[in-house]
């Protein structure tokens, strides 16, 4: 996004606020101190893909706009005193006031905010309009709150300001609007999306450096290739993050397939213990087949 199609995009807001140009599609405006950030940000791969086929619309819009007094400023020191300084509720609320329509969903990026995750991104790219607001320096008045629908943060860990929060979260929703991501590129087998992380992935060549893709990935037995795929799946998920495995809706078949991870990786560590090898880890079952 270049300044000057910036410059329009800021000036045109109100007249297109909460509409959704091609049916489906999903407008995006990004509200924030520093709209420079987001320049480049959209303009490489699907995003500008999607863009350009009119199923998304991504604005930035200069926080300063709506700044208070002649220098128009956004943010002053904190109240009971402290360092840094805190955004201001005027410049953020007016902001969002002027662009919020029927059917806006306004998120505030804070590391106070539920974490983002897979679901709540798929939930969001059934909007028609998201306005997300991005803070800087040490946070926003509180008072913000009152205007927004929700509140996200993208991690546990303090970023600088919320532009790269803004980032991760457009890309994770935008992929997720039917029609950005073709057929080809399914989002469907993508790790969390039924609770799992993804198997593992090979292409070309068959060895690389000693390490050989799984045999049954060459074997053409369509059958065989997606139980290897589903155990796979359970196995990385179970050794990486069981945290997820406690959690997701496991089939029967899934539940044959974990026993039989579980019987070969206590296996592999009684073999390990044995040879006086403790730590694995989780890409150690890869190279194992
Ligand atoms: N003092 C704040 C705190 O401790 O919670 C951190 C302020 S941070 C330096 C400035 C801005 O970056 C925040 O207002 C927020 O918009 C954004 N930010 C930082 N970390 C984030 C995270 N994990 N998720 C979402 N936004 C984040």
């Amino acid at each position: 996004m270049k300044g000057p199609a910036r410059k329009r995009a800021a000036s045109s807001r109100s007249k297109t606020a909460g509409s959704r140009g091609k049916k489906g599609a999903l407008r995006i405006d990004l509200l924030t101190l520093f709209p420079g950030i987001f320049d480049s940000a959209f303009e490489h791969s699907l995003l500008a893909k999607a863009s350009a086929r009119g199923l998304l619309e991504i604005r930035a819009h200069d926080l300063r706009e709506e700044g208070e007094g002649r220098h128009r400023v956004a943010d002053d020191a904190p109240y009971g005193g402290g360092d840094g300084m805190v955004m201001l509720a005027g410049p953020v609320v007016r902001s969002i006031e002027k662009l919020r329509g029927r059917g806006s969903r306004v998120v505030l990026l804070t590391p106070a905010g539920a974490l983002l995750t897979q679901a709540r991104a798929r939930a969001l790219a059934t909007q028609r309009h998201l306005i997300i607001v991005c803070g800087r320096y040490g946070g926003v008045d509180e008072r913000v709150a009152a205007s927004v629908d929700e509140e996200i943060s993208v991690g546990d860990y303090v970023l600088g300001g919320g532009e790269p929060a803004a980032i991760v979260l457009v890309d994770a929703v935008a992929r997720l609007v039917p029609g950005v991501v073709g057929n080809a590129e399914s989002t469907a087998a993508d790790s969390f999306e039924d609770g799992l992380l993804e198997c593992p992935q090979f292409t070309r060549p068959e060895s690389f450096r000693g390490w050989k893709v799984p045999e049954v990935l060459l074997s053409g037995d369509h059958g065989k290739v997606a139980r290897w795929r589903r155990k796979e799946s359970l196995r990385r998920t179970l050794l990486r993050r069981p945290d997820l495995i406690a959690r997701a809706r496991l089939s029967d078949e899934d539940r044959v397939l974990l026993a039989e991870v579980r019987r070969e990786e206590g296996a592999i560590a009684g073999e390990a213990n044995a040879s006086g090898e403790n730590d694995r880890g989780g890409r150690g079952s890869a190279r194992r087949e």
